[in-house]
């Protein structure tokens, strides 16, 4: 017989939630094994049933009816070698993402380096398919190990079957939405160098085409990051609050010659081809262009050196006051440019 190890009610979720927002939940039980997770009266729990990593892509939009359950499932060990000379490593969900990320360059481990300091844990990143600088969870994970709660089940999903996606996976899908919790991953990491650096400024940063360490690209991630995302620590955010919206070529060329006919000639609307006649426009250049960039609206802002994040400027936001925010940005980015701008922050 397991224990479970903590159980509380009416529990206070503002340290466990990166926006800081001052709320509660009906219950909360953390568990520290899969045993102990198999041992719950999944039954009994207040509903809905929540899955809390670190609470770094939510946004709590008032007090939760039901339970948050927390898995500190911890360990990072090599599971096997691989013929190409690489590693397949398992990781507990409940193991902090960034971490992990460090385990890994400190072993000269190649992989997981852009994904540096990425907020969270090693659960919710496969559920979300974290992505930074090129690289996405599901190019390097193996498989996810999940249990059922309602059957008890233990499953393993080959990465084929996670069906990854930008910021998307089959654990996001509404049928399977909840269904499962993330126990473990396994990840495939190389011993070869395999630098990544096409995305954002990273070769200015890091001096120098040939990286010859993980760690040394690692370094230069976590530069960029802090100089442009705010930290945590300080300022509550979920990091980037809207996705990045995919459009039709046409309508990105009605874009540009918009912009061209408002700054000139030579102004470019900054843009990533999506493929199939596709294209991605950066959510934060509209959100700059229309004059958010380091708004303050009461207790939340639009954060000075990115305008894609939302923060709770004061630490004393209420919920309704991010939301506001968010409503008025999404119809301003409507109204001009025609594009209807999806959160990318889970609100719960
Ligand atoms: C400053 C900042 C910068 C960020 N930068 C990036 C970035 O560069 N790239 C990026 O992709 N994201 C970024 N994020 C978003 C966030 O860090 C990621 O989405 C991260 O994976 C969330 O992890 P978490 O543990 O905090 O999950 P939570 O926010 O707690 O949960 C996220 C989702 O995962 C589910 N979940 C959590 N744990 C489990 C589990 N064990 N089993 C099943 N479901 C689970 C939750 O129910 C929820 O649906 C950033 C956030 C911040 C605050």
């Amino acid at each position: 017989m397991y224990e479970v190890v903590t159980v509380k009610d009416n529990f206070d979720l503002s340290g466990r939630n990166t926006f800081r927002m001052k709320v509660r939940c009906a219950r909360f039980v953390e568990y520290d094994s899969a045993e102990e997770l198999e041992e719950l009266d999944f039954g009994a729990l207040p509903r809905p049933v929540l899955a809390l990593g670190g609470g770094s892509n939510l946004l709590f939009t008032g007090d939760f009816p039901g339970t948050v359950l927390h898995g500190r499932i911890g360990g990072i060990r090599v599971a096997a070698e691989t013929p190409d000379g690489g590693v397949l490593v398992e990781a507990g969900a409940g193991v902090v993402f960034d971490d992990l990320c460090a385990w890994a360059a400190a072993r000269g481990l190649w992989g997981l380096e852009n994904l540096s300091l990425i907020p969270g844990e090693v659960g919710a990143a496969a559920v979300q398919n974290i992505g930074a600088y090129g690289v996405e969870f599901g190019d390097l994970a193996a498989e996810v190990r999940c249990l059922e709660l309602a059957t008890r089940a233990r499953r393993t999903f080959r990465v084929e079957e996670c069906a990854y996606g930008y910021r998307d996976s089959l654990f996001k899908r509404p049928e399977v939405k909840g269904r499962f919790i993330v126990l473990s991953v396994l990840l495939r990491l190389g011993r070869a160098a395999d630098p990544r650096l096409r995305y954002g400024n990273i070769r200015s940063a890091l001096g120098t085409d040939a990286p010859e360490s993980p760690a040394q690209v690692r370094d230069a991630i976590i530069e960029i990051r802090r100089a442009k995302l705010p930290d945590p620590a300080d300022t509550g955010s979920a990091g980037s609050f809207f996705k990045n919206p995919v459009i039709p070529q046409a309508q990105f060329e009605a874009i540009e010659a918009l912009t061209r006919a408002e700054l000139g000639e030579d102004a470019a609307v900054p843009h990533y081809d999506a493929g199939e006649g596709q294209v991605k426009v950066p959510a934060a250049w509209m959100i700059e262009r229309l004059g958010f960039k380091g708004l303050r609206a009461g207790n939340a802002a639009v954060w000075e050196k990115q305008p894609l994040v939302l923060v709770n400027a004061t630490g004393a936001a209420a919920p309704e006051e991010i939301i506001a925010l968010e409503s008025r940005i999404i119809a301003a980015v409507w109204e001009k440019y025609g594009i209807e701008l999806r959160p990318e922050v889970e609100h719960i």
